[in-house]
């Protein structure tokens, strides 16, 4: 016999244990799979100066608000995890770690879960997959001409700058990621080229506020996706980039290029000992300073409109521009020892062998609830709000779906309580 569980919850991050936490409350056996430890993408995943982008007060996971005294202040790596696992400790899960679900299917509409994990089998009535979204480095074909003496690594397996040789280093991608670990080497003043994307820039302090605080107050974070002027599309937008480093401040690439860092179009190809850019240095820059600037704007207007005592600020001025745009780099002249690719990640569900995705391997659902019966996601990016993928929106997603999965069980139960019924009348 195959152990069952009412619900069988895939992954132990924030999104794992939040649904735990709210089948909990609602007395539900279920059980957690993790096939690592407990918050293991911020343990593993990130880098060792790395910080919360988003303000401390926004950790509200279901039933475990931030505790510490820094509400707008920025958790680095090892708070973070402290946190996720305090919140663990503090209603005790049911948690297996160290077991990976390699495997979810479903024989029929009307039949239970088959979970085939590295500790056995298992049947679910329903499951909730809360395995993250970032699975796999994304790291364009590129990459394998550049030779062996350089050393390549994804976002996710940087760690610090004296790890990289003493050399100087390219950083391709401007998203968070990126933004964020040209400014950690550049820091410790390695020489750093880096390749700018189109990823925006958002504001950190305006008008005596975190622009997080002003989005907050205009109701931004409760916005549900379907009605988002981009709708379903901005699930796949890039994240606007700004630090929580040393408190909290904007990221302005311009300024990296006075202190001398060497900024470049995005990545075109790696050809004859060669680095080739685009031509769109200045159109990437000035994009990402004008998605900052229309933040400011939207700020504004709800200032105005609110009547709202708040200070001015004087208009941003760009404090470097490109004269020409570099389009090529000798790499071995350029003294490169390292490449670190901050160029996303690519979701794998190929393991959930049930026909929800579509041809790019997403799951159709609406807020997480796919069309097939009892089977969830949770903590992908807008799933429903801007939040959802983050510390922000998780309670009020695992909240939803556990109340779906308490109505789809009373309907089981009715199903299950007639068929026993018509089997003991003998129809
Ligand atoms: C670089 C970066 C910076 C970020 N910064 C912020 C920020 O400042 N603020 C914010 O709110 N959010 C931020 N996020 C977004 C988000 O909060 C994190 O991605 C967070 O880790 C998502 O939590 P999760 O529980 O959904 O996924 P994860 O933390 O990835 O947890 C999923 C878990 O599932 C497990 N798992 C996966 N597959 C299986 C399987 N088959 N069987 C069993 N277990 C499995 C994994 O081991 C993992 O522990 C950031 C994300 C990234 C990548």
């Amino acid at each position: 016999m195959k152990q069952h569980y009412s619900v069988v919850v895939v992954g132990g991050g924030q999104a794992g244990l939040s649904m735990s936490y709210n089948l909990k409350e609602r007395g539900f056996d279920h059980i957690v799979f993790e096939k690592n430890r407990i918050g293991y993408s911020w343990r593993s995943k990130r880098w060792d100066s790395f910080c919360l982008v988003t303000p401390n007060w926004q950790c509200k996971l279901s039933g475990y608000h931030y505790p510490g005294d820094d509400p707008h202040g920025f958790m680095q790596k090892d708070e973070i995890v402290k946190y996720i696992e305090d919140y663990a400790a503090s209603f005790d899960p049911p948690l297996k770690e160290g077991v990976e679900v390699l495997k979810v299917q479903k024989s029929n509409s009307q039949g239970v879960f088959e979970l085939s994990t590295s500790i056995g089998d298992y049947t679910a009535d329903q499951v909730v997959i809360a395995a993250g979204n970032y699975h796999i480095p994304k790291v364009p074909k590129m990459a394998e001409r550049l030779p062996e003496n350089i050393l390549q690594l994804h976002s996710s397996e940087y760690k610090n700058p004296q790890s990289l040789p003493a050399k100087a280093v390219l950083v391709v991608g401007t998203g968070q990621s990126g933004c964020q670990i040209a400014e950690d080497l550049h820091l410790t003043g390695k020489k750093v080229h880096l390749c700018v994307g189109g990823a925006p820039r958002s504001p950190r302090m305006y008008r005596g506020k975190d622009a997080v605080d002003w989005l907050e107050q205009m109701g931004y974070y409760d916005l549900p996706i379907d009605e988002h002027p981009q709708k379903e599309k901005v699930r796949t937008n890039a994240n606007h980039y700004v630090t929580g480093r040393d408190s909290g401040r904007e990221i302005d690439l311009r300024r990296f290029a006075l202190e001398g860092m060497q900024l470049y179009g995005a990545l075109k190809n790696v050809s004859g000992g060669n680095l080739e850019f685009r031509n769109n240095l200045k159109q990437n820059l000035d994009r990402a300073d004008a998605v900052a600037e229309s933040i400011k704007k939207t700020i504004d207007g709800f200032i105005e409109k609110h009547k709202i005592q708040a200070p001015t600020e004087p208009a941003y001025e760009p404090v470097w521009e490109p004269e020409e745009e570099v389009l090529k780099l000798d790499y071995e002249k350029a003294n490169i020892g390292a490449v670190v690719w901050c160029t996303g990640y690519q979701s794998d569900f190929s393991w959930v062998e049930i026909p929800v995705f579509d041809g790019k391997g997403y799951p159709g659902h609406d807020r997480g609830v796919t069309g097939v019966w009892g089977l969830y996601f949770l903590g992908l990016p807008w799933l429903y709000t801007w939040g959802s993928g983050r510390f922000s929106g998780i309670a009020r997603d695992a909240s939803y779906l556990a109340d779906c999965i308490v109505a789809k069980k009373r309907v089981l139960h009715r199903n299950r309580s007639s068929i026993v019924n018509e089997v003991a009348l003998g129809s």
